[in-house]
């Protein structure tokens, strides 16, 4: 190894910055610059490197769960006066009586899941929603970890030059 300055046969070559040029000295003329240290990639903060992996496997583990959207009433009274049924027509299509379309459609009620669906296929209609916080939540903070990742990066691409 020899140094980029003096061009001196030498064991140790120091990362220096000279005038924004980053040269490997000897320790004699690694005085004239400043020394940089670099950061191997196993020094980077585990938290910045590992998260990315498990995360991953934790959304994909959780199956996503389905919720009763809020305006239920309003999407079955909607859709089934769009069709000009009554309630009791409606009642008779999915095997309820008529007050328990009532009450479904003034939110006294709450369908339980599976008349819920009978109502989603009669009517052609959305009602239970996918909803899952946790993989919202896990992927926009993996959208963190990836943007201090490659802050370091550009961080390490700056030092080199
Ligand atoms: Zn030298």
């Amino acid at each position: 190894m020899n140094c980029e300055m003096c061009g001196m046969e030498t064991k140790v070559l120091k990362k220096v910055l000279v005038e924004g040029t980053v040269l490997s000295l000897c320790p004699r003329c690694a005085r004239y610059g400043k020394e940089i240290s670099e950061t191997p990639k196993s020094e980077i903060p585990a938290p910045f490197r590992k998260p990315q992996q498990r995360q991953e496997v934790d959304i994909y583990s959780k199956m996503p769960e389905e919720e009763l959207v809020e305006d239920y009433n309003e999407r079955i009274r909607r859709a089934r006066e769009a069709r000009g049924w009554s309630q009791e027509e409606l009642g008779k299509r999915i095997n309820e009586k008529k007050s328990i379309i009532a009450k479904i459609e003034t939110k006294e009620f709450r369908p339980p899941d599976a008349l819920a669906k009978k109502l989603e296929v009669t009517l052609n209609i959305k009602l239970l929603e996918k909803v899952n916080e946790n993989v919202a939540l896990k992927s926009s903070s993996r959208d963190k970890t990836l943007t201090l990742g490659d802050m370091i990066v550009i961080k390490e691409e700056k030092k080199k030059r």
